[in-house]
């Protein structure tokens, strides 16, 4: 008896309204609900490669917003873990949705205000400052709780908390950069850049 073996070729196609998750590059705005307080796509991408995640590490996302740093970095690798930490109740609950909507729901949320709610979190491999940059206290507590090796990056928007940022510099060293984007938008009947606000960065290995 001979049994000729069927070989059937599936395609997988995602539904209507599936969400579909590029896996590099960076996620899509819209992909994250959120109140207009997000780090947009091009900054996300930029400030996920300074925080450089590894398999397994544990990421503090301070100032978490709508959580698009948390869940990119846990969507890079399931061994991934971060904790998100916002300051408002109704952006924490935003981000644990989108936590879930992304596939994520392992994401821990601590809604409270840094740098009390970080006090007996565990350590982190890389610490993101989102939100809170401009008060001392905070960037301090993320220093102190990194591990060795760790990596902190923080963004600034303004003034106040990039004169935070530039003076860390000055004593800490590391790297500081000025993204500056500007998109194509009409002007009338033709077309010019449209600059974004400038983000200033701080990038510091402990
Ligand atoms: N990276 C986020 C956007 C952050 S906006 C995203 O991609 O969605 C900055 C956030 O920091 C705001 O939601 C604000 O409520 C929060 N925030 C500011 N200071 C804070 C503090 N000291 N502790 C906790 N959250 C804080």
């Amino acid at each position: 008896p001979f049994h000729a073996l069927n070989v059937v070729a599936v395609e997988v196609r995602a539904g209507p309204g599936a969400r579909i998750l590029p896996l590099t590059g960076g996620l899509g705005d819209d992909l994250f609900e959120h109140d207009g307080q997000i780090t947009k796509q091009a900054v996300r991408a930029m400030t996920l490669a300074a925080l450089g995640p590894r398999r397994g590490e544990l990421l503090w996302d301070i100032g978490a917003g709508s959580g698009s740093i948390s869940i990119a970095w846990m969507l890079a690798h399931p061994s991934m873990r971060a904790i998100a930490v916002e300051g408002r109740g109704e952006r924490a609950a935003r981000l644990s949705r989108n936590a879930c909507a992304c596939g994520v729901p392992g994401l821990q949320v601590v809604q409270g205000h840094a740098p009390a709610a970080l006090s007996g979190l565990p350590a982190p491999d890389a610490a993101f400052i989102g939100g809170g940059g401009g008060e001392p206290a905070v960037i301090e507590a993320a220093l102190e709780a990194l591990r060795s090796g760790g990596r902190l990056v923080a963004n600034a928007v303004t003034l106040e908390t990039e004169a935070e940022l530039v003076r860390r510099h000055a004593s800490l060293g590391g790297d500081l950069s000025r993204i500056e984007l500007s998109r194509a938008a009409p002007v009338g009947s033709m077309t010019g850049w449209r600059p974004a606000m400038p983000v200033t960065q701080w990038r510091w290995v402990k």
